[in-house]
């Protein structure tokens, strides 16, 4: 129980300057009317009252009662609560002092202030955000600081991060999953028309409001076009790679080498968890991973979802193909496909009740869990058959999606000649401090027998002949020599269980022969 009284919580307040002195009078009277006339011992129930009055909020009333009554004002704004923290910073939400209105700050935490690269990373996001104007990405108002605490002014959007929908609700409906990326490809798109990559495309970067609307945030690690100094991004050491669940394979060759496809390897990624609520490779150190972003194809989100849209999963894979060139050319493309195929879908459940309201369903819908319950219902009309869907004409481009696709696409993926040897520049364990890898180091953990051997062989389609495996001029894939024969693995793991079974039977028969 907290040491502060009741009379010191009024002092705080009114030091605080959250409440004007008269109003907190006013409050206080009423709180003393309720309790015969005096105030509550307890602290905590003035604080209560005092939130249900509306006149603090909860994150206040908890910082009051911790004793701590600066740092409610950044500039002209009030501090309201907090919304989350992300790898630099945290995020609150807040009120104009004048006009009311809510906004989103990110403060960047004066012990980052120390690393340059921070600093300028913030700087960096803001003027990202400020040179976009766009429906599905997050606004910025304004950039300033207080001293040495810098902060940046955002559009706050009420709702929910994807990590947190799905975390808390399970994966999402087909036709919700899909306008969600659609919207956020649309997005991406005017940042890349703006000569912006983001970089670091994932669930929990993508913001979904109330009213169904995607908005991507946290453009601190986007690559202008212009840059010609790498300098500066190769410093941010611990996130320069994005995030290694959802980590383009061409990004953590070279992270500066690359173009928008990036983006959409990681909204492939992105859409891959919203159907099967996981990442691609959600097992294994984080080094690991990023070799099986290299080197592997994801299992089929059919094997999880057996009545997924053969078309829906076949656009997820196109996006995840390991060498960008067999992706789509851009995410308006990516877009005006999801697009085309939640039209037809629509149109091809309309009759189906319980499709229609998953059609339909909103994300209030899903914060209040109505998902759930329309996973097992949901089926696709042409499951099983060979081709779905035909062609779809988007406008300018036709494009072409049958059920086979997403196996095409994996056995093209499985001869991806791409090579991480001698080339992965930054690789960062950051669940363990200071971890910094090198590219040898991270060679070897992820082929440790603690990670588990490399799926060297990918995860073709039974329908599909393998492609070819290109010569590479950047030599042999790091699956090719370093990964564990699978029949070498298993024959390991038979004497083992033998050796068991015999160590086990001679163990019996000791106690046996003891007990007579
Ligand atoms: P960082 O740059 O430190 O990684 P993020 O930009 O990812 O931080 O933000 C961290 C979290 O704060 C997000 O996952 C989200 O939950 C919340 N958040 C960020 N920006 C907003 C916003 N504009 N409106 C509402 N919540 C936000």
């Amino acid at each position: 129980m907290t040491q502060i009284t009741s009379d010191r919580i009024f002092e705080l307040i009114e030091k605080s300057r959250l409440v004007e002195s008269g109003k907190l009078q006013a409050q206080l009277d009423v709180i003393r009317a309720r309790h015969d006339g005096v105030l509550p011992e307890d602290p905590v129930v003035v604080c209560k009252e005092l939130e249900d009055a509306g006149v603090i909020t909860r994150w206040q009333s908890e910082k009051i009662l911790q004793g701590k009554y600066k740092g409610f004002f950044l500039g002209s704004h009030k501090l309201l609560g907090h919304l989350g923290s992300g790898g630099m910073s945290s995020v609150y939400l807040a009120e104009h002092i004048l006009m009311k209105h809510q906004r989103a700050i990110k403060v960047l935490p004066k012990s980052k202030l120390g690393k340059n690269s921070y600093l300028e990373r913030f700087q960096r996001e803001a003027k990202a955000i400020a040179s976009l104007n766009h429906p599905n990405i997050v606004r910025a108002y304004d950039i300033n600081n207080e001293k040495d605490t810098h902060y940046l002014v955002m559009e706050y959007v009420e709702g929910a991060d994807m990590q947190n929908l799905v975390r808390k609700h399970g994966p999402l409906p087909y036709a919700v999953a899909a306008d969600y990326v659609a919207q956020a490809a649309r997005g991406l798109q005017h940042a890349h028309e703006a000569g912006l990559i983001h970089r670091d495309v994932k669930p929990a970067n993508l913001l979904v409001n109330k009213d169904g609307v995607v908005k991507v945030l946290d453009l601190g690690l986007a690559l202008f076009s212009e840059d010609t100094d790498a300098s500066l991004t190769m410093e941010y050491n611990d996130k320069v790679l994005g995030t290694a669940d959802y980590l383009p394979p061409e990004q953590a060759i070279n992270s500066h080498k690359i173009d928008s496809r990036a983006d959409m390897y990681g909204l492939g990624c992105t859409l891959y968890f919203l159907l099967t609520g996981h990442p691609p490779f959600p097992d294994g150190s984080i080094a690991s991973r990023i070799i099986k972003h290299q080197n592997s194809m994801p299992p089929d989100i059919r094997k999880e979802r057996v009545d997924c849209p053969g078309e829906l999963d076949g656009v997820c894979v196109k996006m995840m193909q390991k060498d960008p060139k067999f992706r789509y050319t851009s995410c308006l493309q990516v877009a005006e496909i999801l697009e085309a195929w939640l039209k037809k879908y629509r149109e091809e459940t309309k009759d189906n009740p319980s499709k229609h309201r998953d059609n339909n369903l909103s994300v209030t819908d899903i914060l209040d869990g109505k998902v759930r319950s329309q996973q097992n219902i949901d089926t696709v009309a042409n499951r099983g058959s060979g081709t779905i869907g035909g062609k779809m004409n988007l406008g300018s481009a036709v494009v072409s999606l049958s059920a086979s696709d997403s196996g095409v696409l994996r056995a093209i993926a499985k001869s991806d000649a791409s090579s991480i040897d001698s080339k992965i520049d930054l690789v960062r364990d950051t669940s363990k401090p200071n971890a910094q890898k090198s590219k040898s180091q991270a060679i070897a953990k992820a082929n440790s027998p603690m990670s588990g051997p490399q799926n060297a062989s990918g995860s073709g389609s039974p329908l599909v002949k393998p492609m070819e495996k290109p010569k590479s001029a950047a030599g042999p894939t790091i699956a090719s020599k370093t990964a564990v024969p699978k029949n070498k693995s298993n024959t390991a793991v038979i004497i083992t269980v033998i050796a068991i079974v015999l160590i086990l039977g001679v163990g019996i028969i000791a106690a046996i022969i003891a007990n007579r």
